[in-house]
């Protein structure tokens, strides 16, 4: 009883309180939102990568041995020289749905209501991380980029007998046993006891061990339960190269965290 009325309470709390960076109501550009992790479909997948090759598009990552880039790969900064700071989308025409409908000092439940009249009742795509439309991740370690395509994979399974599957580099979202609702993250890594995320709503680096974890949200992490995969939980991931066991990617870019434009 108490883990729900605590799950109430931060699902309250989140659709309550937007971060308000709009000025007065309208969007400041300030590409606050434009996120590495955003709610995509296929669909807006496709538009971008096409996009992204008709204009010979080729995003940038900043310098760094080890880097966990948190922001969208089209937020560009056109003119350094004269316009420091100032940043745009540059698949403005492409952009994907959600950049068409979120404002930031709407509620979950307003910018749901915004989704269901420009786009019906088709429900919002999972989170998923923008970088693939490049088949990056937007993530370096050790010197090297880890390739969308060639993430290491991990499996765990619970108690429960569920089992789960994350790529290096993806998003995933757990809800843990005191309740707090830990946002769409990438998954750096996985050890015998728990998810090494970033938390990109934070810009930090977390660990979570698998005793915390009360549920996970992304479904489409969700996959069948196997022996295996019991296997791999207790060998604590196993399946993962070596490379990034234990460790992985611990350094932000967090100096342009807050300039830029979105495509609303
Ligand atoms: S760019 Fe995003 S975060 Fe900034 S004001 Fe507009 S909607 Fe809000
Ligand atoms: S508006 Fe453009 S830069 Fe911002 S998240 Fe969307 S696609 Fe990326």
């Amino acid at each position: 009883m108490q883990k729900k009325e605590n799950r109430y309470s931060v699902a309250k709390d989140l659709a309550a309180n937007p971060t308000n960076l709009t000025k007065n109501g309208v969007c400041s550009k300030c590409g606050g939102c434009c996120s590495n992790i955003l709610p995509l479909s296929e669909q807006d997948i496709r538009r971008l990568r096409s996009f992204a090759e008709e204009h010979k598009f080729v995003p940038r990552l900043p310098a760094g041995a080890n880097l966990i880039y948190a922001h969208c790969p089209f937020l560009i900064e056109p003119d350094p020289e004269t316009q420091p700071g100032v940043k745009i989308c540059a698949a403005y025409d492409a952009r994907p749905d959600v950049c068409r409908i979120f404002l930031c000092s709407n509620t979950n439940d307003q910018n749901a209501r915004a989704w269901m009249t420009q786009f019906g009742a088709a429900a919002m795509p999972e989170p998923a991380n923008v970088w693939q439309v490049f088949n990056r991740t937007g993530l370096r370690y050790d010197g090297i980029e880890i390739p969308y395509d060639q993430a290491p994979l991990c499996r765990i399974a619970n108690d429960k007998r569920e089992a789960y599957e994350f790529h290096v580099g993806r998003p995933v979202s757990v809800m843990l046993e005191n309740g707090e609702f830990v946002p769409p993250s990438m998954i750096l890594n996985i050890s015998q006891l728990g998810l090494q995320i970033f938390n990109g709503a934070k810009n930090n680096v977390q660990f979570i061990s698998f005793g915390q974890i009360d549920q996970i949200l992304s479904e489409a992490c969700r996959v069948e339960f196997t022996e295996d995969m019991e296997k791999c939980a207790v060998d604590g991931g196993n399946s993962c190269e070596p490379d990034h066991e234990n460790t992985g990617p611990t350094q932000t870019d967090s100096n342009e965290t807050d300039a830029g434009i979105p495509g609303t």
